[in-house]
């Protein structure tokens, strides 16, 4: 199927990133949140990116401004999606709130319409099965920060049709995306491989193995990563990874995929990395 029309829910993170490529590469995109100062949020920051990429002589002034006027703003989910040929879904990672976003997205999207979800952790064949359309409905995992990173992870449900699956792989690659094909088990790929030894640079600064700027050095140096996985714990949240890391574990049933009690108790204490300014480093506000 041929993508013109793209709705992108929740102008978080996220949902900004997504919406500002998609609107880079010449689709009209609808950016929904449930209140208007949510989207406006989203928009500076697309403005902000933008500018930044104008100022890198990546795009012109022009360019930026035909970028934003193909970006429209939506409160109403149900008029957000009436024209839609696919609507990318990347609210707050809770299974209850995308099942039901999914439920309205079913009633009010055309039936043409795919409907994706930027889930990091939650089943797509959950999701979907909450659709009476669970053949159109696929994961289409982006990367944080969206306009520079190149991955996109295509997970495919247990229900979704190769139509959708396509339609999925093309629109990845109309932004110069790479998309790859998953299937759906916990964590996809990234985060099941990501999250293990993220878990697992933690058990070492619990077990004093090495202190948190040894074991990123180690990394860094010694694999060539561009980040330490405690540095990147902390740029993802440690919130978040112990998010994945029960998903992972519960999921699969596989003790070794416990999450590290000090990630545990830095996530009660609230030391959640760079969006509490102390993870397993300190950063100025
Ligand atoms: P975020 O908190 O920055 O943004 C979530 C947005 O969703 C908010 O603006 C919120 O108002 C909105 N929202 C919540 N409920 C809604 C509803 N019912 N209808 C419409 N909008 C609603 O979160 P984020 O980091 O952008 O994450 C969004 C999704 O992307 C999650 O599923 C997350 O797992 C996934 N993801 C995140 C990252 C990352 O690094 N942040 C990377 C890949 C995937």
């Amino acid at each position: 199927m041929s993508v013109k029309n793209v709705t992108v829910v929740g102008a978080g993170t996220m949902g900004n990133g997504i919406a500002h490529v998609i609107a880079q590469f010449g689709f009209s995109v609808t950016l929904h949140d449930m209140k208007d100062e949510f989207i406006r949020r989203g928009l500076n920051t697309i403005r902000a990116n933008l500018d930044r990429q104008v100022k890198k002589n990546l795009i012109t002034a022009e360019q930026k401004q035909q970028i934003l006027s193909r970006i429209c703003p939506a409160t109403s989910l149900e008029q957000g999606v009436q024209d839609a040929d696919i609507v990318i879904e990347a609210a707050t990672e809770d299974k209850a709130i995308k099942q039901t976003i999914f439920r309205t997205l079913d009633a009010a999207a055309p039936q043409r319409a795919v409907l994706a979800s930027n889930t990091s952790s939650i089943s797509i064949t959950e999701i979907a099965a909450s659709t009476k359309r669970p053949e159109k409905v696929i994961g289409m995992h982006f990367m944080n920060p969206v306009p520079v990173m190149k991955l996109v992870e295509i997970i495919r449900g247990l229900a979704t049709s190769s139509e959708t699956l396509q339609t999925a792989i093309a629109l990845a690659q109309a932004l110069e995306k790479v998309p790859v094909e998953v299937q759906d088990y916990p964590g996809f790929i990234a985060n099941r491989i990501l999250l293990p030894m993220i878990n697992e640079a933690i058990y070492c600064v619990m077990e004093g193995v090495a202190t948190p700027e040894a074991i990123d050095t180690v990394m860094k140096l010694g694999m060539n990563h561009p980040m330490g996985p405690l540095a990147l714990a902390d740029f993802i949240g440690l919130d978040v990874c112990l998010s994945i890391m029960n998903v992972l574990h519960e999921g699969l049933g596989d003790s070794k995929y416990r999450p590290c009690p000090l990630l545990k108790k830095m996530v009660a204490a609230g030391h959640l990395g760079r969006k509490t300014h102390k993870g397993f480093y300190t950063y100025n506000s």
